[in-house]
């Protein structure tokens, strides 16, 4: 990424506006660049039309930090409820168009943890529920016992069944669609409008695990697969430089060849990207698509801390069209 583009994603904080008034509301900086608490205590119309839109909002909403979930803002919009890093604990999730897991399903992927994971998950209310694996989920990365690099033992039938859960038939009768490496499109609501969403479950090498990569060829062979006409992405890696910040405050463990890839020219058309795996990091932010100053694109770091009950997932509202 250039130095000059890497510093305005980094530095740049996120303005929200009453949708109403457009009086720009406060907001509370908690330790990491970027993170804000939710703006739900703003005043709204429920049913605004995108022709309200008024200039200089955005047509997005982020709730972060709540106790209750905001009513959904009306029929324009469609609600992403985002969740990351579960490793197998299970907790109130508040309803929405669409959910979002960004993998860590399980812990160290064992079996019951992947099983009670996805039975929690089938039973949310969510019609269309999209979830990625990530290094911890080493059941699902048949690849990684191919190779011999697995840290658990499953047998062949372990592998299968695993590969049932988030991908067979009762899964998808369920509302779940699991992507490995590609694209899903589908209407969150009936006779709405069609949304693309692309989903890879990899991650940086710097530890064992399924779905790892080493920076140079291999990440940009991987992150390449990431289509430019993709309205919401999925990875279960941060891109480095955007809400991937360790606890030493400095070091930044996301994916350098995913943040070059996500800040090209072409891709333009994203505007919710949501991710985990840096725990620390959980927040979110907005970055310019582009440089340009009058598109953003919501980054969300929706990993939860399991011993954190005040941790409520991450409500994205993204105005159906602009
Ligand atoms: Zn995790
Ligand atoms: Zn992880």
């Amino acid at each position: 990424m250039p130095s000059d583009k890497k510093a305005s994603a980094l530095f740049r904080i996120p303005v929200w506006r009453c949708v109403e008034t457009q009086e720009q509301l406060p907001g509370i900086l908690q330790g990491y660049f970027g993170i804000q608490r939710c703006n739900c205590n703003a005043t709204f119309s429920p049913e605004m039309n995108p022709s309200d839109a008024l200039p200089g909002v955005q047509p997005y909403r982020v709730h972060f930090e709540y106790t209750t979930p905001p009513p959904h803002p009306g029929s324009s919009w469609t609600r992403w409820v985002c969740i990351s890093d579960t490793h197998g604990h299970t907790f109130t999730v508040p309803d929405g168009d669409v959910l979002v897991h960004a993998g860590d399903l399980t812990s160290w992927g064992k079996m019951n943890s992947l099983d009670s994971t996805i039975q929690w998950i089938k039973g949310l209310p969510h019609r269309t529920k999209i979830l990625v694996a990530g290094n911890h989920d080493e059941l699902l990365d048949s690849k990684l016992f191919e190779d011999g690099l697995n840290n658990i033992e499953a047998t062949e039938d372990d592998l299968a069944r695993a590969a049932d859960l988030v991908k067979g038939p009762e899964a998808l009768s369920s509302g779940i669609h699991y992507l490995e490496y590609e694209s899903y499109e589908f209407q969150a609501k009936p006779g709405g409008r069609t949304w693309k969403v692309y989903g890879s479950p990899g991650s940086p090498q710097y530890s064992g695990g399924g779905f790892r990569y080493f920076q140079g060829k291999e990440a940009d062979a991987i992150n390449a697969r990431i289509p430019a006409d993709i309205d919401v992405l999925i990875t279960h890696t941060p891109p480095e430089g955007t809400l991937d910040t360790l606890r030493n405050g400095s070091t930044h463990a996301g994916c350098g060849s995913l943040a070059i890839r996500v800040s090209r020219p072409d891709f333009t058309r994203c505007r919710l990207h949501v991710f985990g795996h840096i725990h620390e990091a959980r927040g979110v932010t907005t970055v310019p698509v582009n440089c340009g100053e009058e598109i953003e694109r919501v980054c969300a770091n929706a990993a939860k801390s399991h011993r954190r009950a005040d941790q409520p997932p991450v409500i994205v509202d993204l105005l159906d069209d602009i």
